[in-house]
């Protein structure tokens, strides 16, 4: 392996926006767990150390992908964000199963979710996503899917 190739996999040093964004991400999850709303203020805080990936997880909820799926009768949920070509799983808000969570959250740590998981927080904070109630026989069958 090139040592370029290896170094891009090492984590970066966090710069003030990475560091920023590490911060507000625990704040937007204690706002879900109290039930509170964003405010103008905290979206434009949010787009300025998320960059586009706000914008992009806006389109997302706007175009209704980000879906909640209720098992039954066991009542287990799972959130799912699905992106241009595949449907991701994020679980416990702190995982996304694409490409850029990957890279950019667990490899580089430059950032603590990429734009589904921000989808999928914004979205349970606004109640703008779909509910959608499956038998728990179809678990094994969706999970695979989506990983
Ligand atoms: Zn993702």
């Amino acid at each position: 392996m090139a040592k370029e190739t290896i170094k891009s996999t090492l984590p970066e040093n966090h710069s003030k926006k990475s560091q920023k964004a590490f911060e507000i991400y625990p704040r937007i999850l204690t706002f879900i767990a109290e039930g509170k709303k964003l405010s103008v203020q905290d979206i434009e805080q949010l787009e300025e150390t998320f960059g586009e990936r706000v914008k992009k997880a806006l389109e997302l909820i706007g175009a209704k992908k980000v879906k909640k799926y209720l098992f039954t009768p066991s009542g287990v949920s799972r959130w799912v964000v699905e992106g241009h070509e595949h449907a991701y799983l994020t679980l416990e808000h702190s995982f996304c199963s694409c490409k850029d969570f990957l890279f950019s959250s667990i490899m580089k740590r430059v950032i603590p979710s990429c734009y589904h998981l921000l989808a999928r927080e914004l979205a349970e904070l606004s109640g703008k996503f779909e509910e959608i109630i499956v038998a728990d026989e179809q678990y094994t069958t969706l999970i695979e899917e989506w990983l």
